[in-house]
């Protein structure tokens, strides 16, 4: 069996898509697990729920898919991601917020934990430091976690015997084997990267050998960049698209 691990597409087709398409290109995947804020920021909040749910998936909520459906008040937001949480929730049908609303905080499956931020704190918690992360381990039962919602891709290590917890990045096309470590894993942002890199990330995880893979794919940014300009989207979210920030 194979995994795609999605997060962060945030309303980006055209990342997407083209992240779509090299799972495809790659033999495909027989489910897809998105960690969370499918909508918020980008052009394509509707377009990209209904491609989702075309494919077998699992999904967890994010502070944007709440934001777009009254979860949570834009107000926490800075005020261009707030403007853009507004113009969501205008687009979304009844189907699309029905499916929002019920997206669980984590899910357990294989030997997985799916979480948008933190397994501590799923919608809000940050984990971009091994301090964090050290503390996170214990909210957990299953062996490994997934997290996304700092856009950047990470691992996080615990090693039990030292009581420590090791960060590293994630390069690309480099399999990793999981092994029988705890760990804590972000496959980068689909639809809107923010390690310095404006590929769309993802990752494709081999069940058969517990290996993991990163990838980064080029997609036609000025395509998104242009969409959202067209439909009054801030032009700071449109503009980061390009540094990949
Ligand atoms: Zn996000």
């Amino acid at each position: 069996m194979r995994y795609a691990i999605l997060a962060d597409i945030h309303a980006n087709l055209a990342a997407f898509q083209a992240v779509l398409d090299d799972i495809k290109a790659k033999g495909g995947a027989d489910q897809i697990w998105c960690l969370g804020d499918v909508v918020g920021y980008g052009p394509d909040p509707h377009q990209c729920l209904e491609l989702l749910q075309s494919y077998d998936h699992l999904c967890v909520a994010g502070n944007h898919d709440w934001a777009a459906v009254g979860k949570i008040d834009p107000v926490d937001f800075n005020p261009d991601a707030a403007a853009a949480a507004r113009w969501t929730a205008r687009q979304l049908t009844a189907e699309d917020i029905a499916y929002l609303e019920n997206l669980p905080l984590t899910l357990s499956t294989d030997d997985f934990t799916l979480a948008h931020g933190s397994p501590r704190d799923p919608i809000w918690e940050y984990l971009l430091s091994s301090a964090a992360a050290k503390d996170s381990f214990r909210h957990f039962q299953s062996q490994y976690c997934l997290v996304g919602h700092s856009h950047v891709p990470l691992l996080f290590m615990l090693n039990a015997e030292r009581d420590t917890c090791l960060a590293f990045g994630l390069p690309a096309d480099i399999p990793l084997e999981l092994g029988g470590r705890r760990l804590i894993l972000n496959p980068g942002g689909v639809g809107q990267p923010r390690d310095g890199d404006p590929r769309a990330a993802y990752a494709l995880y081999h069940a058969d050998s517990r290996a993991l893979y990163h990838y980064r794919i080029p997609y036609d940014i000025k395509t998104t960049q242009r969409k959202m300009l067209d439909l009054g989207l801030p032009y700071s979210l449109a503009s980061r698209l390009s540094l990949g920030l």
